[in-house]
């Protein structure tokens, strides 16, 4: 893919590496979501999302910051389930960059825009630096 930042390139090849695994482990047709996390040119951690099954984490989370939607459907997604990896390991600030992406069934890059609810909780966290993968497959960010 062409103009993207380093970045967002190795978290695409991770995320099609990993991809295998996490299909392994799903039951039924889903999409693959999943969000890295960056420091300084380095891959620190990364989350996957998990809508088979509520989660207290994803609740909990949701209360944190005041998700309503999260609170009602306290469903994981890749971005809460990064944050939680990080939270009390690294300092999560302003030079913490967030690669979104999104892989359907044939591993195509598909919309991985962060909802709402994970984007307030982001930018409360300080983070302001996200690239994701949108509908038609092309990088997007803010
Ligand atoms: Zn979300």
């Amino acid at each position: 893919m062409k103009n993207v930042p380093k970045i967002v390139d190795e978290s695409i090849k991770m995320a099609r590496c990993w991809f295998p695994e996490a299909y392994a482990r799903r039951k039924k047709y889903q999409t693959f979501h999943f969000a890295f996390a960056w420091k300084r040119g380095t891959m620190i951690d990364f989350g996957q999302n998990n809508i088979a099954q509520p989660h207290a984490a994803a609740l909990n989370f949701a209360r944190m910051f005041g998700i309503r939607d999260q609170i009602k459907y306290p469903y994981l997604h890749a971005e809460v389930d990064l944050i939680g990896k990080l939270w009390g390991n690294i300092v999560i600030d302003r030079k913490v960059k967030i690669v979104s992406l999104r892989l359907n069934v044939n591993e195509e890059l598909c919309n991985a825009k962060p909802c709402m609810g994970c984007s307030s909780a982001l930018s409360q966290l300080g983070v302001h630096r996200v690239w994701y993968s949108d509908a038609a497959g092309y990088i997007q960010s803010w």
